[in-house]
């Protein structure tokens, strides 16, 4: 789960994390409001949405739009005037998707004066099971680029969690920061603190891009990403309610409350399987055949006929969605009860593109039998290869 970068912040300074005073509005009056509680005399003005790049973002459709999502301004009135320009209007970066995402919430901060741009991660690295810290000289950039063109500039430094950070790991990435004297104590303190946040909250990832050194020498977060593994949010109530769901997809929500793990893709062939693994074999497949999948869904062990139903009009709420296979291997739910979930729902949805079933396992002639009967316009299919087939031609002939 993604938090907002004022929201990260909030969670930080729990922490002990130094950051800069600001504050959350949602109107431009309250930006100005916001504005007027801090130091001044500049401040920034920071659009809130769950994509990167807003500083060299464009909005959609309004004056000043390609004056970006973060703007540095210099009076309350530019404040507030900044706010309108952004609030209610579609700010498109290179991570948000052509369609942009609306900004519903600006974030007023005090300016800061930078002296250095760094970027610092810690994330949970696979390969070593360990929390890792990656960190480089080149802030504001995207560490992907860093990685692709430059990466000697990467630091890495894992954590063994048998100790937990030390000291000397957050001298080793404070030398490859190239900070120096007193820089040196605030980085290991920040790290230390981010550390105890990444580790305590849960968090998978927490990007802080730029890190800033300032005129006064602090070493301070000026953005700040942080996601969280969905697994432990039962764990931390205070951080699921910081869950926006104006930014999250439609069809995504939904079928979190069902208990469906569904991930939305940009391909024609709506896919229902049971079980990860399966699922992901069948996307495989659709693409061997020359189709892109519309979504990744493991309707999970228990697939009765409410989840099947549900599932069905998650698919079918893609509008890209021109086919659908359903992908199921009976093994403790009897093959007999699917098709008759597949049925029902399937009738009640009125579906209106082409539908491939492949069963296996417990039951699969009672099941086969039973959607033979039902009247649909089902198609069987024998095989993963053989439902991939027959679904990617069905799609072809509807056109
Ligand atoms: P994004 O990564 O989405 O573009 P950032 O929060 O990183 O958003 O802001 C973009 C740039 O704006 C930063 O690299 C920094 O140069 C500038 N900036 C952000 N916050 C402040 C601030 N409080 N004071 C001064 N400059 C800022
Ligand atoms: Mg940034």
């Amino acid at each position: 789960m993604n938090i907002h970068e004022y929201q990260a912040k909030q969670v930080l300074a729990k922490y002990g994390v130094p950051v800069l005073k600001g504050g959350v509005a949602y109107t431009p009056e309250e930006a100005e409001q916001v504005a007027r509680g801090l130091d001044g005399p500049v401040f920034v003005v920071k659009s809130q949405i769950h994509a990167g790049g807003r500083g060299k973002g464009k909005f959609k459709e309004t004056e000043a739009g390609d004056k970006g999502g973060v703007r540095v301004v210099k009076s309350v009135d530019e404040v507030r005037e900044n706010a309108g320009q952004m609030l209610g209007h579609t700010l498109v970066t290179h991570q948000s998707g052509p369609e942009g995402k609306q900004v519903k919430r600006v974030y007023i901060e005090a300016g800061c004066d930078i002296k250095r741009e760094l970027y610092l991660s810690m994330l949970v690295d696979r390969a070593t099971s360990r929390v890792t810290i990656m960190a480089s000289t080149e802030g504001g950039v995207e560490i992907e680029e860093v990685a692709a063109k430059t990466p000697e500039k990467i630091i890495l430094q894992d954590i063994d969690p048998a100790t937990g950070i030390m000291p000397f790991h957050c001298r080793k990435v404070a030398f490859g920061l190239g900070l120096e004297g007193a820089q040196i104590k605030s980085a290991t303190k920040l790290l230390m603190a981010l550390y105890k946040a990444f580790l305590e909250t849960d968090a998978s990832m927490l990007e802080i891009n730029p890190l800033v050194v300032t005129g006064a020498g602090e070493v301070l977060p000026l953005d700040a990403k942080m996601n969280f593994d969905s697994n432990a949010l039962y764990r931390h109530p205070e951080i699921s309610e910081l869950r926006d769901e104006d930014e999250e997809d439609p069809a995504e929500l939904e079928a979190t409350k069902h208990d469906l793990n569904y991930i939305k893709l940009d391909g024609a062939i709506g896919c229902m399987v049971n079980g990860a693994g399966l699922a992901m074999a069948t996307m495989d497949i659709i693409k061997l055949y020359g189709a892109e999948p519309a979504n990744f869904l493991d309707v999970g062990g228990g697939a009765t006929k409410e989840r099947v139903t549900t599932a069905f009009k998650i698919i079918l709420s893609d509008p890209n969605v021109e086919g659908i296979l359903i992908n199921i291997f009976g093994g403790i739910m009897r093959c007999d009860v699917i098709a008759e979930g597949v049925i029902a729902a399937a009738k009640e949805v009125s579906l209106n593109v082409p539908l491939v079933v492949r069963l296996e396992g417990t039951n699969v002639d009672l099941g086969k039998k039973i959607m033979a009967e039902s009247g649909l316009p089902i198609i069987a299919a024998d095989n993963l290869a053989d439902a991939a087939d027959k679904v990617v031609k069905a799609v072809k002939e509807a056109q």
